[in-house]
């Protein structure tokens, strides 16, 4: 089954709903990264946040999230937009640390205390940015944190990774659930109910579930009706000549430094692993425009 996201609105707007499975998007980004487990599963849980968050902008928008805790990960960044396109890196991705009982991952324990960032960049001249404490560390119940106490949201959030044995992504998922003002005891009790009975989303993924059938597990017979079902793809917005702006940005002196001491330049985009090489002749050309600017 492909990636995808769906968007829907639940008994006639009393509440929405948003869910994606994002296996192989987040196996994508475990490879370009080379995370270990319990760096996969946090890097996964916030690539997937951040689709569903972004389901929610529009055009070019794009949505910023970034977990700066004091566990060993350090911080985690992801990107996404309203096309279902994604990006993201943690800090340290070669972080280990003892399962904790159950098998379970420490993704909490990992991320460490501190803040969610999220930035909206609506197209306006500042981003919009809300932000919270870290609640456990745990990403999906920090997110449902940001929602209820940035945006007013009540939400349920609901974000999982499965790693296989060899340490790859075996599944990956993750579905929000919102409330909106005015629904009735009835509906709100069934819901909290249903996700309280949820399994875990990892293994809903790993059965084979369809998002829709994701959020059927959580609602029961209250009736949903979907407005949307995306792919998503884990997708980098660099190119050679954006790095090269960012080269030319860095100065002549600097540029100047790496051609007497490398002779080439090589640039990682920390978002995607991948890694632009800058010749001498282009960096030459490079230090020429850059010459000019200054
Ligand atoms: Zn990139």
């Amino acid at each position: 089954m492909k990636d995808c996201l769906v968007r829907g609105i639940g008994e006639d707007g009393k509440f929405r709903v948003f869910a994606a499975t994002t296996t192989q998007l987040v196996e994508e980004a475990r490879s370009r990264h080379d995370t270990w487990p319990v760096a996969s599963a946090a890097l996964g849980r916030s690539l997937t946040a951040g689709l569903l968050l972004g389901a929610n902008l529009k055009g070019e928008d794009l949505i910023t999230l970034r977990v700066f805790g004091d566990g060993p990960l350090g911080a985690i960044i992801v990107t996404a937009n309203a096309a279902g396109e994604v990006r993201g890196y943690v800090q340290e991705p070669h972080t280990d640390l003892e399962h904790t009982a159950g098998g379970k991952l420490p993704v909490g324990a990992a991320v460490g205390k501190g803040v969610l960032y999220v930035s909206k960049d609506l197209g306006l001249k500042e981003p919009f940015t809300g932000s919270v404490g870290l609640v456990s560390g745990e990403i999906g119940e920090d997110i449902a944190q940001y929602l209820l106490i940035s945006e007013q949201t009540p939400s349920a959030v609901a974000l999982g990774v499965l790693i296989g044995p060899d340490g790859s992504v075996r599944a990956s998922g993750g579905l929000v659930i919102q409330l909106f003002p005015g629904a009735e005891k009835e509906v709100l009790t069934r819901l909290e109910e249903g996700i309280r009975q949820l399994p875990p989303v990892s293994n809903l993924v790993a059965r084979g579930l369809t998002p829709e059938e994701m959020v059927a597990e959580v609602v029961g017979d209250l009736k949903v009706r979907y407005l949307e079902r995306i792919p998503l793809s884990f997708k980098c917005r660099c190119t050679h000549e954006r790095v090269g702006d960012i080269l030319a940005a860095m100065g002549k002196k600097e540029i100047e430094k790496i051609l007497q001491e490398q002779g080439q330049a090589e640039v990682r985009c920390h978002f995607c692993g991948r890694t632009h090489i800058f010749a001498t002749p282009e960096l030459e050309a490079i230090l020429k425009t850059s010459g000019q600017r200054s």
